[in-house]
């Protein structure tokens, strides 16, 4: 057996909040709440089931050998011998060396935003590491009697700092909800991340004191997260929405560049790009592999477009992390006469 690392003396907040902000890029979330159920369609080695569930599965054989380390009985025993001011939020056990993972969440509980909160914890624990560098095989969460399976207190007290760190990072990203106007409030957080009021509170108290932009990963965030952000920041703005079924057919297999938006946001950032900048508000752009179509409204928007087709190109590399080798554009003037 590998020697495992030893546990830190105090819990890595940097680290919780970077790995539940490249979670959330994996995932490629867009838009909050998150949902935290989806994680398995990214991670198919993690397994979410809720306690009933896992009662009704275990009766037959089961999937991911649930069975294996006689943990099945002894799970369902310690769940089902505690009364309802002392039982277990969620668990999570790792199978299968170091490879599966099952969260078993209790559906009894049923509080929707509590059961999403004992999730976002329990796969702090897995994606923190938790099980793999310091050779755990089991997490118990609850409101009270917590079983630390051979953990000192403190080191117990480190690891569940670690996964809270990560669930409120996970549920409710600061990089993402500080932008959101209607989440100067804790009302507006918990609406819209769909967390408890005690934890929107405390998210809002965090607000105030951590830095933004701290982790390089916030710019995939802010990225992903523009359009959603922007749209609930401007209910009521109209969108540029050019008539696209006018294009030439050479067009057809071209997609919509979801992140225009963010290029253009972000090139108004340079003081050099600020018109033309707010000369593409109105615009879009769509993509093959090889091409980048700049719709624009106006001839004058257009030609802006074409000298300035480096400035364009590397802004789409750096902000928007997409790599295209060439951009054209075409006006919506122009297009009305090619109809
Ligand atoms: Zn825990």
């Amino acid at each position: 057996m590998s020697r495992k690392r030893t546990i830190p003396s105090k819990p890595r907040f940097a680290f919780a909040v970077r790995r539940a902000y490249e979670v959330l890029a994996d995932i490629g979330a867009t838009t909050l709440p998150i949902d935290p159920f989806r994680i398995s369609e990214h991670y198919p080695e993690i397994h979410i089931v809720s306690y009933t569930e896992l009662k009704e599965k275990t009766q037959c054989a089961d999937p991911f050998e649930f069975d294996r380390r006689n943990a099945q009985n002894a799970f369902l025993a310690t769940l089902m011998r505690r009364n309802s001011s002392d039982r277990i939020d969620g668990e999570t056990h790792k199978y299968r060396g170091d490879k599966e993972y099952l969260v078993v969440y209790d559906d009894r509980i049923g509080s929707e935003r509590r059961i999403r909160w004992t999730i976002a914890h329990e796969l702090g624990h897995i994606f923190l590491g938790h099980f793999v560098e310091f050779t755990l095989t089991s997490f118990q969460r609850g409101a009270s009697g917590e079983v630390r399976l051979g953990l000192t207190d403190e080191d117990y007290g480190v690891l569940e700092v670690e996964a809270h760190f990560f669930a409120s990072a996970f549920l409710s990203p600061s990089a993402v909800i500080r932008k959101i106007h209607s989440c100067e409030n804790a009302y507006g957080i918990m609406e819209t991340c769909n967390i408890s009021e005690d934890a929107a509170y405390k998210r809002l108290d965090e607000l105030k004191r951590l830095p933004s932009g701290s982790y390089e990963i916030e710019g995939i965030l802010n990225r992903n997260f523009y359009n959603y952000v922007w749209k609930l920041n401007n209910p009521d703005a109209d969108m540029f929405d050019p008539s696209i079924s006018l294009l030439p057919s050479q067009y057809e297999d071209y997609a919509n560049y979801e992140h225009w938006a963010y290029i253009v946001a972000s090139l108004g950032n340079h003081d050099k790009y600020k018109e033309l900048s707010i000369a593409l508000i109105n615009s879009i752009a769509i993509y093959d592999e090889y091409d980048m179509l700049i719709i624009t409204e106006t001839e004058t928007t257009k030609t802006l477009v074409d000298n300035h087709k480096e400035v364009i190109l590397a802004a789409l590399d750096k902000y928007g992390k997409t790599h295209i080798p060439r951009v054209s554009s075409l006006s919506t003037e122009a297009l009305m006469l090619l109809s």
